[in-house]
């Protein structure tokens, strides 16, 4: 037995038992910070949350405190489809499964999946947006990584820093990315409709357009340059369908097709080899590979489209284009109106066109709709940012900040409640009117 006599006094014992005290109530004040941090971060996490919980799907009371944030192009509208689909996309993978790096060793893409492969090739072909025949399939961490593997292999030759540029509005990821590493191989120089620097470019040229979803060509008309075509948003939901593309690199994403951007698959069409090589040559280098887990999940999806194209008629809700027209149709018409009732916004006009998907005319339904405001509002973003909706500022996409972008794509209940919202905002001409009246 241990003797405390000799060694511990009663001063001794009185120190100890102060020491025990100061340490547990330390021990407590620590767990209460910590506790006081976690609510904290969950307080700030509902504020920033899409918006506070409602009652349900579709049911917009709005007691303008709400925060609705439509600054990014989530695309969660799509979720709806895919809940009514139940098990038909589910994917189930062992733990022994796909472990290996290699998916398909002989194709110059050695990291594609197969089933991938087939399934880009057969939605090409039954929507008419691309041709596939001779052209190189890359699969990407996400069309964002693609993007990056493109202006690796475009520019890896050049003697000097290749000029990167896109027509204002541009994709407002496209600055940050290009000069995220400061690169020298290439650097982002802007507008491209103000470009007038000697020397190899690359033009990227996004069509349907984002922010504005207007179709687009290249604008810089000389020689030197080498275009890359971001068709994210040609589908039949969006924008008519009016040719097969046959560009010589396009980019293509599961994020805006079908709704998956969780998923993070992206494919490049690249007619060149050489180019094709050089661009799986970065995505080896940067992730040696791209999920196959993902690849095989995004192979079951792009299947689970095309069947249903070829199950009913293709404008019928259960087919996956049919649901996401509908619903796109269905917002703008809301939109607009939100919009002429308000009398300070106003939207871009589109030029109806002939789809040769749905064997029909109609207007573009942009996934992002470009949001003027008038008035004498200069800084539209930081005005609606005080009726609580969140934007994403004309700044960033090179124009003027009298204009807005703002996500079509949210869950019906975000989207209620901002054409609400949106529609109650008035003019103050429009308000004295309504006065009088
Ligand atoms: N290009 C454009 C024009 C986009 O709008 C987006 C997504 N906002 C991307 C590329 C990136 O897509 P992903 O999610 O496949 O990286």
């Amino acid at each position: 037995m241990v003797k405390l006599g000799p060694v511990f006094s009663v001063r001794h014992l009185l120190v100890l038992s102060l020491a025990i005290n100061v340490s547990l109530m330390l021990t407590v004040i620590r767990e209460r910070v910590k506790v006081e941090e976690i609510l904290n971060m969950f307080s700030t996490k509902l504020q920033l949350a899409t918006v506070s919980p409602s009652t349900g799907d579709g049911e917009t009371t709005d007691n303008g405190e709400a925060i609705i944030n439509l600054d990014h192009g989530d695309p969660t509208m799509y979720e709806k489809y895919w809940q009514r689909m139940g098990d038909k996309t589910t994917v189930v993978i062992s733990g022994w499964q796909f472990t290996s790096y290699f998916s398909d060793p002989k194709n110059l893409c050695w990291f594609l999946e197969p089933e991938l492969a087939e399934e880009v090739v057969r939605l090409h072909r039954v929507v008419g947006n691309a041709i596939t025949k001779d052209y190189h399939i890359v699969v990407g961490t996400g069309s964002s990584q693609l993007f990056q593997a493109a202006l690796y292999a475009l520019s890896s030759d050049a003697s000097e820093p290749m000029s990167v540029v896109s027509a204002a509005p541009y994709y407002s990821s496209y600055p940050v990315i290009t000069d995220c590493l400061k690169s020298g191989l290439y650097k982002w120089e802007g507008d491209a409709q103000a470009f007038d620097k000697s020397g190899p470019y690359i033009e990227l040229v996004t069509s349907p357009n984002n922010p504005d979803g207007f179709v687009r060509q290249s604008v810089v008309n000389r020689s030197g340059g080498i275009l890359v075509h971001d068709l994210a948003y040609y589908w039949p939901q969006y924008t008519p369908i009016t040719t097969p593309a046959d560009h010589d690199l396009m980019l293509f994403t599961v994020s805006k097709t079908t709704g998956h951007a969780g998923m993070r698959i992206g494919w490049a069409l690249v007619k060149d080899e050489i180019i094709a090589r050089k661009i799986v040559k970065y995505i080896e280098l940067s992730t040696i590979g791209v999920s196959k887990d993902s690849q095989l999940r995004a192979a079951k999806v792009l299947r689970a489209v095309s069947d249903s194209c070829g199950v009913a008629h293709p404008f019928k809700e259960e087919t996956f284009f049919g649901f996401s027209h509908h619903s796109m149709e269905s917002r703008w018409m809301l939109l607009r109106e939100a919009v002429n009732r308000s009398g300070i916004f106003s939207l871009p006009e589109f030029t109806p066109g002939f789809c040769n998907f749905w064997n029909r005319v109609f207007e573009p339904l942009p996934a992002f709709a470009w949001l003027k405001c008038g008035d004498g509002i200069e800084d539209c973003e930081s005005f609606l940012r005080g009726h609580k909706i969140w934007t994403r500022s004309g700044r960033y996409f090179g124009v003027s900040p009298s204009y807005v972008r703002i996500s079509m794509l949210d869950r019906d209940r975000t989207f209620n409640l901002f054409v609400k919202r949106l529609s109650r905002i008035r003019s103050q001409r429009r308000m004295r009117l309504e006065h009088v009246d």
